[in-house]
């Protein structure tokens, strides 16, 4: 998103780093900022990389993530950080659980640098993403607030009946499988009163629940 490389995952990580802190912008104030990496936990191929103020609270990082890869119809959510749960409902028992906390915690209190941790979406359709803080570091890139900085290009999908460039997928509530994965003659073949089909996004949500990605930039 800043000089247009294209690198795989591995050195885009390297790569983006650098990129940013000599593009970086001097703002006014002085922040400190997470740079991470989230993927999808099933499908790692959709990631981002991301800097974001460490002021700034688990709540905006999971307005960023439904804005951004996730949001279909409001679904519950929650963070899973060194065993302590943060979530905008009330606790579900998890036996790997300690306890379960809000949102509205200031990543600088609940993450550092080398950190993993999950997220996960939807119950129902369950969309689940890993993190790890790659550094904190004092210059702003590029940007304020919550910067994307690098993202995977959309993989190549084809189409599980004749193998044609995929065009869309059957809606499901598991993640997909070639099966589900449809070419515009083969979609043709289909019933027209059938319209339980998704465009192909470039989301580790692609083909679930409703998401057709509207939000995703
Ligand atoms: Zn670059
Ligand atoms: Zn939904
Ligand atoms: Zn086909």
């Amino acid at each position: 998103m800043i000089c247009g490389k294209p690198l795989n995952k591995r050195h885009m990580i390297r790569h983006t780093r650098k990129c940013a802190e000599e593009n970086a912008q001097v703002l006014g104030n002085k922040d400190e900022v997470f740079y991470l990496i989230a993927e999808g936990s099933l499908l790692p191929m959709y990631w981002i990389l991301v800097s974001i103020p460490s002021r700034m609270t688990l709540e905006d990082l999971d307005a960023f993530l439904r804005d951004i890869w996730l949001e279909c119809c409001r679904h519950p959510s929650f963070f899973t950080i060194d065993r302590i749960r943060y979530s905008g409902d009330p606790a579900t028992a998890d036996p790997g659980i300690i306890r379960t906390e809000s949102m509205n915690k200031q990543l600088k209190t609940v993450l550092k640098p080398g950190m993993k941790f999950r997220y996960d979406f939807d119950p129902v359709a369950p969309t689940k993403l890993r993190f790890r803080i790659m550094d904190l570091l004092e210059k702003i890139p590029v940007a304020p607030g919550i910067t994307l900085l690098a993202r995977n290009d959309p993989p190549e999908l084809r189409c599980g009946r004749c193998g044609g460039e995929a065009f869309c997928v059957r809606a499901g509530n598991e993640k997909i499988n070639p099966e589900r994965l449809l070419c515009v003659q083969c979609k043709a073949k289909e019933s027209p009163a059938d319209n339980d089909f998704l465009p192909l996004v470039n989301s580790p949500r692609i083909g679930m629940c409703k998401y057709n990605g509207g939000n995703t930039r």
